[in-house]
């Protein structure tokens, strides 16, 4: 029988349940519960982490989970690696939906940083007004360079308060359109964009924007994952469990 645990936190992941649902698949989503209002899904849903790898491992065991699909975000690295690590304790098929990184092309003025540390210290002296699209976990990394004006996007407004001294907050759930985040960038005089390298559409209009404005992007790569079976599209899940139901 298959029982598939789907990890989710992403638009892909959005997708695919409703794919798995469509498809008439014996499916969980879990959300680790960032958000305040999750949509409404068409599978059944549950909230919170599981308890390290540990915890996992006992829910895959307990639930007779016999999938896991890893369609987090390419930046929750933690929740990746425990992934791994229970998959390969209880022996269960792991599958990874990730989508490719973005690439930068004819235009762009991006400079790579190896972690938003390296991103604020990447950062000019002088104050400077900078779009820090990077969510709101991470934010302690900029309080090393409080000379700065700070935009951020936001889903939900900050119930506590911000580790940054100058920062203004816009809330928004994408996905962005171009034009949108060249008026936004316009309206409040961005000058450099900080964002991690998630990849695939809903978040990409940024970039776009800054290329139109001619603007320095600082780029956060991603978090290094262990090497685990990765597929980049919907189909491609769908034919990976396709083939392990059958035993291909
Ligand atoms: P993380 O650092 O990898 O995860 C921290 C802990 O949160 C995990 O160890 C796990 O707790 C719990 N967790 C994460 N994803 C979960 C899931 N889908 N279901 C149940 N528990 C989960 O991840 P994060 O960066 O905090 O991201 C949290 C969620 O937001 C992820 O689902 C991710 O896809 C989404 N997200 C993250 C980013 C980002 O930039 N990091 C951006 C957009 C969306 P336990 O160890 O207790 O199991």
């Amino acid at each position: 029988m298959q029982r598939i645990l789907l990890l989710g936190g992403t638009t892909e992941a959005s997708l695919l349940v409703r794919a798995l649902a469509d498809a008439g698949l014996d499916a969980v989503y879990s959300l680790a519960g960032r958000t305040e209002e999750p949509a409404r899904q068409p599978l059944p849903l549950r909230v919170g982490g599981f308890g390290g790898v540990s915890g996992l491992q006992a829910y895959l065991q307990t639930e007779a989970i016999s999938h896991v699909i890893d369609a987090t975000h390419p930046f929750a690295s933690g929740m990746s690696l425990n992934a791994v690590h229970a998959c390969a304790r209880t022996g269960v098929a792991l599958l990874a939906l990730e989508r490719p990184a973005w690439v930068a092309g004819e235009g762009d003025r991006w400079t790579r940083a190896g972690s938003g540390a390296k991103a604020a210290a990447a950062l000019p002296l002088a104050a400077t007004r900078v779009f820090l699209a990077i969510g709101r976990q991470t934010l302690e990394d900029f309080a090393i360079a409080p000379q700065h004006h700070y935009l951020l996007r936001l889903v939900d407004p900050p119930k506590t308060g911000l580790p940054l001294a100058r920062v203004e907050v816009v809330l928004g759930r994408g996905p962005f359109q171009v034009e949108d985040d060249v008026d936004l960038m316009r309206r409040h005089g961005t000058q450099i964009v900080v964002c991690k390298n998630s990849g695939g559409t809903g978040a990409r209009a940024k970039l776009d924007a800054a290329r139109e404005l001619g603007l320095e992007v600082i780029m956060i790569d991603r978090p290094a994952v262990p090497e685990r079976p990765s597929v980049a599209t919907l189909p491609e899940v769908m034919i990976w469990l396709h083939g392990t139901a059958r035993g291909v």
